[in-house]
């Protein structure tokens, strides 16, 4: 059995939009969080749990489940930080030469490995993926999660036109490779399948309906795919779907919004959209470096709190800049001070956290630190670095003369100045993992 001593923070509800209020928040500082030798999380506890437990102490540090990013392109780590496209260039002058590349099955397997190592440095130890079209992408991602028995949903990239050759498939070609994939991996250990669509510019009106009945014939299974980013996007759907009455709904009228459907981006979306995403259940990933790096817009949180739809937290990598969820987060809060409202890290937090886990069907499972959870948990140093060490100190009233501010500030100076540095130690399933430097 383990035990794990640092600062306990997690949610218990969702907090209130807007408010620095503690409800929801549960901060337990100083503890013991205990692990059973299930993995999972058995309870917490401020006395020492004595020699039955093997005890990590990380007095002074910060625990938190582990983040989940609800949306990354695996095979763009080559090409994170690529300059000068939007959208649709970006996919043509890099990210398409890129995922041709993983084609090749040794390629796939040394990129799986790299990009989930990556994941775990930067405290994310749950992820939404999109490989490549390829099977041997898809498959090399399954098998390198599972190594490492980590919580993944992935599916094979689905493109039948609009894409250079070596990615595209085919309706049946395409079917056959999923329904392979589900049958070998859906379910296996902490495995889930995506039906994978990358947005409907690359889909025929035919595949799209093969994916809605694989839908259908598979209840269990999530969906994955990008829905109104960019406003040239936008306007090709428009043609490419006349018949639809927005992006949105090309996906509703192919059957695929449904409460296990992740859709990134919506920025561009009205309010039928929203209403519709609300009575689908279906849920926006909102990946804010993305939208700044790629000039995509600046996605309305405001808007779907009103509507009342699920929104997560996605890093977009590689049209993101940071597979870090508080590097996500602290954008998130600047392009909504832009629509003039103002996130707060315990909504951030959890988005990146409970949020996610409710929002995927997953909250028995991980994105809290309730007895029963899977102890997939990182541990951070509040501070890293002369400039976020003296806030931090001016936050806990370690400075004379300064009073203690309260935990939200904290808190929320910790979001906004840290990222994978911060990041100390990782479990999955109570196993710390230990990753190679560099
Ligand atoms: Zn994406």
């Amino acid at each position: 059995m383990l035990a794990i001593r640092a600062d306990l923070l997690d949610f218990t509800a969702t907090p209130a939009w807007q408010s620095t209020d503690e409800a929801g928040v549960r901060f337990r500082p100083d503890h013991w969080l205990l692990v059973g030798d299930d993995g999972r999380i058995l309870g917490a506890q401020t006395a020492d749990p004595g020699p039955d437990f093997e005890r990590h102490d990380h007095r002074g540090r910060l625990l938190l489940p582990g983040f989940i990013d609800t949306h990354v392109h695996g095979p763009q780590l080559d090409v994170i930080a690529s300059y000068g496209t939007g959208l649709l260039d970006w996919l043509d002058t890099y990210t398409f030469p890129a995922e041709l590349r993983h084609a090749d099955p040794e390629v796939a397997a040394l990129g799986a490995a790299h990009f989930l190592d990556a994941l775990l440095a930067h405290g994310t130890t749950a992820a939404v993926v999109f490989p490549t079209v390829h099977l041997a992408s898809t498959s090399a991602l399954f098998e390198a999660a599972s190594a490492r028995n980590m919580r993944l949903i992935a599916g094979k990239v689905l493109m039948d036109r609009h894409a250079p050759d070596g990615l595209l498939d085919d309706v049946a070609g395409a079917e056959r490779d999923c329904e392979a994939l589900i049958e070998r991996w859906h379910g296996q250990g902490r495995n889930a399948y995506a039906v994978t669509i990358r947005f409907a510019v690359t889909s025929t009106p035919e595949q799209l309906a093969m994916a809605g009945a694989l839908s259908r014939r598979h209840p269990g299974i999530y969906l994955q795919t990008h829905v109104a980013e960019n406003r040239d996007e936008v306007r090709w759907v428009a043609e490419l779907f006349p018949q639809a009455r927005s992006y949105l709904d090309v996906y509703h009228q192919h059957g695929l919004l449904h409460e296990r459907a992740v859709l990134a981006h919506g920025i561009w979306l009205d309010a039928h959209d929203r209403a519709l995403l609300r009575d689908t259940g279906a849920q926006i990933a909102f990946c804010p470096s993305s939208n700044l790096f790629l000039g995509s817009g600046l996605f309305d949180w405001q808007g779907a709190v009103d509507a009342g739809h699920q929104v997560s937290l996605a890093s977009d990598v590689g049209g993101g800049t940071s597979l870090s969820m508080l590097r996500t987060a602290a954008e998130a809060y600047k392009v909504q001070a832009l629509h003039g409202t103002r996130l707060t890290a315990w909504a951030a937090l959890h988005a990146a956290t409970r949020g996610a886990a409710e929002g995927l069907g997953l909250s028995h499972e991980i994105g809290h630190l309730d007895p029963g959870a899977l102890a997939d948990v990182v541990v951070w140093d509040w501070a890293v670095g002369a400039v976020a060490g003296h806030r931090d100190a001016m936050a806990r009233g370690a400075v004379p003369g300064v009073p203690a501010q309260p935990l939200h500030a904290r808190v929320f100076a910790w979001m906004t100045l840290g990222d994978e540095r911060n990041a100390v130690a990782r479990y999955v399933a109570g196993e710390q993992q230990i990753l190679e430097p560099g």
